[in-house]
């Protein structure tokens, strides 16, 4: 495929970048993702885990439309752990440790083995206007790429600038040259930016911390994984270290406040407040005298640990000292230090609910770009911006995500009416109908969704198609069986023993009921499926 023969063009390789030019490319498009380096491709720039309360919702979501996300933390996956499992499967959220080269090494595959779907490296610094409709990007250089739509997804790249300390220089993250000359030709467009910040803590070498004197938290002995196509987990898993902070640690940060970029007053940008930076942790809650610390492998083989807990954005000195005033870290060695970065974003509220900006015809923008912050939450709107930048390049329908169906549809509307005022994470608590949109679920509210605008493929369909036959099978045979009270009551299920008959179906859902007891109570039971029963038994439950 020639540049010039784009559908569309997405300009960045981060997790919105991949998942909008896979997206596109599900959906029939011809598509030239430019970015600024091959190694871009499948990038943490910041924790090495996938997942969590919310955004493991949006990664079951994005699986369910064969989206890559899911896949990939599957095969990166050294830790899975389910959060929140003692509440209901409602507010459940998977969550996997990542072996940061393993993920890249997927997401790198999966470019490598893509049809109509081409690479290109350099910064783009300019756009291809014609008639108020964006028709193609420049490059540094001058070399022109043109194109139906353009996926704009540039994370922390635009107008970035990264503090160590006292420290500040430009970059869109540590390592990386910031992108400038595209940041100012967005305001010259008119669009409205604003400046958000972020923090990440310091890498330590794994070999120089004590193993030995710090708590350990394993991964769960029956891994949830995130894709609906995932085999069952036959590897190991890796336990993380977990240390504490302590009054000491506490003295050495407020003795060097003044020094920390966020509290010298060299930061004007809105950091995450669900992820507060250790300056911040030490001073919101001064009446604590410790906060835990994950010390999370960066992989199976990697010398590197990313301490979850302590982000900052102080000089490195401090950093040291501080780090070495825990436990366990007593001779730390610092690879590369913490920092926090400041970025422009584009107000969401100029984005219709496609991602496409009202301002200009066929630029359409995801990711931390819009204000949000996260892998997961960047790579559902990178979905989104994708399908519809295909359907459009294509002179299709638009494809709307509702917010009473789906995450993605909670923070697509969270975004384009609301805005933001500080980088938007995802929660269960901001969906009104979490009950219905659960993880479990997500395939069953998508996947049929995703295969009629083309962007589910025939393996996953047939794989989905012989699920949902299964579970129209099983429920009507659940529905159609039924036991006398006083046999379950006896059987320790919760219902009064002269209450009426009730269908095994509600049998999955009752205290003391579930699969294990059907198939105790009823040998026609024996041969379900536990994933099949396991799922009716949450259907039911919420029913
Ligand atoms: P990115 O992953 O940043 O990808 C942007 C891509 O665009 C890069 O590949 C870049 O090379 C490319 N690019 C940029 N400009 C151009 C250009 N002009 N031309 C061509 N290519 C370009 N998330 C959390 O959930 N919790 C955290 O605590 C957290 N802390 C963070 C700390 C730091 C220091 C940073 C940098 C990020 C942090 N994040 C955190 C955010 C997380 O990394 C992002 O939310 C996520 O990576 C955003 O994905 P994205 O695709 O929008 O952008």
């Amino acid at each position: 495929m020639k540049h010039d023969a784009a559908d569309v063009i997405v300009v960045g390789g981060g997790h919105a970048g991949c998942e909008a030019a896979l997206a596109a490319n599900r959906c029939g498009a011809r598509v030239v993702l430019v970015t600024m380096k091959q190694a871009d491709l499948g990038v943490m720039s910041c924790n090495p885990a996938i997942g969590g309360l919310g955004k493991g919702h949006l990664v079951r979501e994005i699986d369910a439309l064969d989206g890559l996300m899911g896949r990939a933390a599957d095969t990166g996956g050294i830790q899975f752990r389910l959060l929140n499992r003692s509440r209901g499967p409602a507010v459940q959220g998977p969550r996997a440790q990542q072996d940061r080269v393993l993920y890249q090494n997927f997401v790198q595959a999966e470019f490598a083995g893509a049809v109509d779907l081409m690479l290109a490296f350099g910064e783009v610094t300019d756009f291809i206007v014609r008639d108020g409709a964006v028709c193609g990007v420049v490059l540094t250089g001058g070399e022109e790429i043109r194109g139906k739509t353009v996926v704009l997804t540039t994370g922390t790249f635009l107008g970035g600038m990264v503090h160590v300390g006292e420290r500040t220089f430009p970059a869109g993250r540590m390592g990386d040259g910031a992108s400038n000359r595209l940041g100012s030709r967005l305001r010259d467009l008119g669009l409205a930016v604003g400046r958000l910040k972020t923090g990440t803590p310091p890498r330590l070498r794994s070999a120089s911390i004590d193993w030995a004197s710090v708590g350990r938290q394993a991964g769960d002995d029956n891994p949830t994984q995130f894709s609906f196509m995932a085999a069952r987990f036959s590897g190991s898993q890796i336990d993380c270290g977990v240390t504490e902070t302590n009054e000491r640690t506490h003295d050495i940060i407020r003795d060097n406040l003044g020094r920390s970029a966020m509290y010298g007053g060299r930061i004007d940008g809105t950091g995450p407040r669900y992820c507060p930076s250790i300056e911040d942790k030490v001073t919101r809650f001064a009446d604590k005298s410790s906060h835990l610390i994950f010390l999370e492998p960066e992989g199976r083989t990697s010398d590197l640990v990313y301490p979850n807990g302590i982000s900052t954005s102080l000089p490195e000195d401090v950093q040291r000292d501080y780090v070495r005033s825990i436990a366990g870290l007593e001779n730390a060695e610092i690879v590369q230090p913490g920092y926090a970065i400041e970025y422009d974003y584009l107000d969401p509220r100029g984005l219709n609910p496609t991602l496409e900006c009202q301002a200009m015809d066929n630029l359409f923008l995801a990711g931390q770009i819009n204000g949000t912050t996260g892998y997961e939450e960047a790579a559902a709107q990178g979905l989104v911006a994708g399908i519809n930048a295909a359907k459009k390049a294509s002179g299709q329908d638009e494809v709307l995500f509702p917010r009473t169906e789906s995450y993605i549809g909670v923070m697509i509307d969270d975004l384009v009416s609301r805005g933001v005022q500080e980088p938007y994470r995802m929660f269960t608590s901001r969906a009104e109908f979490r009950l219905v949109l659960r993880a479990d679920n997500a395939d069953q509210r998508l996947t049929p969704l995703g295969r009629e605008h083309g962007c589910v493929g025939d393996v996953r369909w047939e794989a989905y198609s012989r699920k949902a036959q299964q579970l129209e099978l099983s429920l009507a045979e659940l529905q159609a069986a039924t036991y006398k009270a006083s046999d379950l009551a006896e059987k320790g299920v919760t219902v009064r023993p002269d209450g009426p008959r009730r269908s095994a179906y509600d049998v999955l859902s009752l205290p003391g009921g579930g699969a294990d007891m059907l198939r105790s109570l009823d040998d026609r039971w024996q041969s379900m499926d536990f994933e099949i029963a396991d799922q009716l038994a949450r259907d039911s439950l919420y029913a």
